[in-house]
């Protein structure tokens, strides 16, 4: 399985290469180069199946021998021992005809670790062939570090730098980050806010001298192997729910639109999927893209989901390029003139092959507020402000007659005030997160300055 640009101006390369490279070097992000595919039997084999078996079919299919088939499925059992529930992702039932798949029960209580866990095994295992190490910067507004931080520390060719934005994450999400005491793990608190920290990345990250001498890679979600591994609970619960012998839609809160993209590529292979609900917050460039056909960045809102405070999707990049029937040329030109204009008007046809798949919906702040507290009322259980914008946008939603899977991205105690200010309860701490206030926390403070922060990267790698 060879993977391409989806700029058309990279050449292509193998699944190893893909994963390490993250960005192609035209700028554009790695597609495979056919969808692989599972036909009706297999799918419907998955059935009952332990997750992390289905995990190592879904990835084998992708992986196509780069990895030993025995070697992948370890690393798949090891990856989801880690989570706390046997079913790993378990479903349970909301309302008529509306189920909700706990994402949340990994390492950092959120859905970021589905996919960390496992890339920190594939990457660490890779560069331990290949003799060499690498030094992962990340910027985080809040889960990206915690699940980064759980899934890479203690790894043998791995280094780790997160940077989170000085006093402006919760307690819980910082203590997940430094309280590891792992050597191959650094943790420092930028004198700024997000913006700053993710600038800061894209400077190191352009930086020639320094990518090269120390390896230096990020673990955003622009990187293939996250959006795979992610594909493979499309599956799990889609299967739990009748597919392939009926067909299944699904609920999804949105940001950078990964989540979104790995529901396409279940589809792509095979997974009957009827419909794809794109729920975003106030934040809704993804929801007036497919109700409105342009592709429009806006400025920035802070809400009560800040996972989901984006207005740049990179993951639309993908869609979009199998939308213009993957014409690179074409899909190059439309994302570059975004980054200067901040506008794409998406061609009618490619609109209307999103739509036979994608909706949108946005969610305000008081919709989530009022949909956390209707649920507790209604069905007993905390949700958390990203699942409480999918649930919202599932109860707005009309003529669906499929059952809808809605994504729980995120445990309530991961964002405890929130869920206070909305229902005057504080969600219990789940056990896995509690040892986390006793431990001394480790962390540098230093300047939202892009120099000083490379030079103290360069000495981690080095020392
Ligand atoms: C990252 C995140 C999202 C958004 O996922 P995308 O793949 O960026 O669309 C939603 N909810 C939570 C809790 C997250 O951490």
């Amino acid at each position: 399985m060879r993977y391409v640009s989806t700029r058309g101006q990279s050449p292509s390369v193998g699944f190893v290469d893909a994963i390490l490279a993250g960005l192609a070097p035209d700028g554009g992000l790695y597609v495979p180069e056919a969808w692989p595919s599972f036909t009706q039997a297999e799918i419907a084999a998955f059935a009952g199946r332990p997750y992390a078996e289905v995990a190592a079919a879904v990835l084998g299919k992708f992986v196509d021998g780069e990895i030993a088939a025995d070697l992948l499925a370890e690393m798949c059992a090891e990856a989801y021992a880690s989570f706390t529930h046997p079913a790993v992702v378990p479903l349970t039932q909301l309302a008529p005809g509306g189920f909700m798949a706990e994402l949340h029960h990994g390492p950092s209580l959120a859905f970021k670790d589905v996919a960390m866990q496992l890339l920190a095994r594939l990457s660490d295992h890779v560069l331990g062939l290949q003799k060499r190490t690498q030094t992962i910067l990340c910027a985080t507004s809040g889960d990206t570090g915690g699940a980064a931080v759980e899934a890479f520390r203690g790894r043998a060719n791995t280094r780790i730098v997160a940077m989170f934005p000085d006093g402006r994450i919760s307690e819980v999400q910082r203590r997940f980050m430094t309280t590891a005491a792992e050597d191959n793990v650094r943790c420092v608190a930028v004198a700024g806010t997000f913006d700053d920290c993710q600038a800061i990345l894209k400077d190191a990250l352009s930086d020639q001298s320094l990518k090269q001498s120390i390896g230096l890679s990020a673990v955003n979600s622009i990187n293939f192997a996250r959006i795979v591994a992610q594909s493979v609970y499309y599956f799990t619960t889609g299967v739990a729910l009748g597919a392939p012998h009926r067909e299944v839609a699904f609920c999804v809160p949105s940001g950078n639109f990964g989540d979104g993209f790995a529901g396409y590529v279940a589809k792509r292979m095979g997974l009957p999927i009827a419909r794809i609900i794109i729920a975003t917050n106030s934040n809704d460039i993804l929801a007036r893209a497919f109700e409105e056909g342009r592709y429009v960045r806006g400025g920035v809102a802070a809400t009560q989901s800040p996972a989901m405070d984006i207005q740049s999707a990179s993951n639309f990049e993908r869609l979009y390029f199998e939308a213009v029937r993957r014409d690179g040329l074409e899909t190059g030109r439309a994302f570059k003139a975004f980054a200067e204009t901040g506008v794409i008007d998406i061609p009618p046809q490619a609109l209307a092959t999103m739509r036979e798949t994608f909706t949108g919906t946005a969610v305000g702040e008081g919709d989530t507020s009022r949909t956390i507290v209707a649920t507790l009322n209604e069905t007993g259980q905390m949700i958390d402000p990203h699942t409480a914008v999918a649930v919202a946008a599932f109860n707005r939603a009309r003529g669906v007659t499929e059952p809808v899977i809605i994504l729980s991205t995120a445990h309530a105690a991961k964002f405890p005030e929130a869920v206070h200010a909305a229902t005057g309860e504080t969600p219990a701490t789940p056990r896995k997160a509690l040892h986390l206030a006793g431990k001394a926390e480790r962390y540098d403070r230093l300047p939202a300055d892009a120099d000083v922060i490379k030079t103290y990267v360069r000495a981690f790698a080095e020392g």
